[in-house]
């Protein structure tokens, strides 16, 4: 069967920050841009996010994510070069170039001249007895149904992972309502920034670390769990075991970055552990090993939304760029963005970043 297929300039597939920041400066320096998102809205993780957010103010640190989300889409909605599809999906990457794209029931192709895939993470599970038992969510699952649509998942829940979205997201449930009975870490050490983990205890909120969950238990449904302490070596300690009575079970065990359109499109992959998993190898425009595609935010490896931004940034000015667009601000603006980048993953906070990148970012 002939495909009829549709050419444009840049084509960015996600419209979380990274893609809403590449879109806008593809669009600044001149470029004409489709903006792909299969949700019905754009902002991707923003849309849920109550808090506000650190970093300086070139990061918009101290506003909500779903405020900054919303400034991003309107901006985005009222620029002129920028077609924005949502509800749609790209399913395929195909040899020639071509986007496979769902849309409504409907099938379109487009072949972009430059493509940006800015598709985010995927939420990680554990493999423990009864996890496929009614009540066990992810973490961001769980932050969807709460802070987007004001549902509560139960009354008393169990936290898995003491990183930044566990115990944000804890905080979160507590504000909603819900009991949290605990948050176990298996590492010896609480992952997320002090202040949150600070907020969670002065409200009573027993935080375990190395201590993991051993089973989950209920006829129908979640009833409660099991948990227990590990030894150095990650190993359980019989003996240790804590039974909660609880009717939800969350899970932030961390987030795979989702690069399956990239994998297809050729893309040359790494596996990087500091970034979340696979990620494509690239050079520092973000440019993959496939001339012309580029990927940005966590995609290209699990970070935070300020990176996202400045990350889609660069993509999109560097894409404009190529096709000899924005040519006169081009070196002074690719420096600010980079500089702000830098910043960002400075000091102790950006170590295992810095590792990661080191890892995937090549010479092309
Ligand atoms: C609880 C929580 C708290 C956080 N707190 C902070 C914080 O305080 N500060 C901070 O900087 N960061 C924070 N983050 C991290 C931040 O949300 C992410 O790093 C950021 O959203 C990544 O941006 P992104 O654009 O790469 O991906 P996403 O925001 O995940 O957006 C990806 C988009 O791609 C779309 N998509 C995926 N696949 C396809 C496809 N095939 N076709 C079409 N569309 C597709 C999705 O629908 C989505 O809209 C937090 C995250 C969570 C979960």
């Amino acid at each position: 069967m002939k495909r009829e297929v549709r050419f444009a300039e840049i084509a960015v597939v996600g419209g979380g920050p990274a893609g809403l920041c590449a879109a806008l400066e593809a669009a600044r320096a001149g470029a004409r841009v489709v903006l792909l998102d299969r949700q019905d809205h754009l902002g991707g993780q923003l849309i849920k996010q109550t808090h506000r957010f650190f970093g300086s103010k070139s990061h918009r640190a101290s506003q909500r994510g779903f405020k900054i989300a919303e400034a991003l889409t309107r901006e985005v909605a009222s620029h002129p070069a920028v077609e924005v599809h949502t509800g749609a999906t790209v399913f395929g990457f195909y040899e020639d170039g071509v986007l496979g794209v769902e849309q409504k029931g409907r099938v379109f192709y487009l072949k972009p001249a430059r493509v940006i895939v800015a598709t985010g993470a995927a939420e990680r599970t554990l493999a423990f007895p009864n996890n496929d038992l009614p009540g066990i969510y992810g973490a961001g699952a769980v932050q969807t149904l709460v802070n987007v649509y004001g549902i509560l998942p139960g009354r008393r829940v169990l936290m898995v992972g003491a990183g930044n979205i566990g115990v944000i997201v804890s905080y979160q449930l507590l504000q909603a309502g819900m009991e949290v009975a605990a948050i176990v870490e298996a590492a010896p050490v609480i992952g997320a920034y002090w202040v949150h983990a600070a907020k969670v205890r002065r409200a009573g909120v027993p935080i375990y670390t190395s201590h993991t969950i051993k089973e989950a238990y209920g006829k129908r449904e979640v009833e409660g769990a099991v948990i227990w302490q590990l030894d150095g070596d990650g190993k359980p300690i019989p003996g240790t075991e804590k039974d909660l009575a609880v009717d939800t079970i969350c899970l932030s065990v961390g987030l795979s970055p989702l690069i399956e359109l990239l994998a297809q499109a050729g893309c040359r992959l790494a596996y990087v552990p500091e970034l979340g998993g696979h990620v494509p190898l690239r050079d520092e425009n973000l440019q993959t090993t496939v001339p012309g595609v580029y990927v940005a935010g966590d995609a290209a490896g699990v970070e935070e939304a300020s990176a996202a931004m400045m990350e889609g940034a660069l993509a999109g000015l560097h894409a404009a760029y190529s096709l000899g667009y924005g040519q006169q601000d081009y070196e002074a603006r690719r420096a600010a963005i980079r500089e702000q980048l830098e910043a960002l993953r400075s000091g102790p906070v950006g170590e295992k970043i810095r590792r990661g990148l080191s890892k995937a970012i090549i010479q092309l």
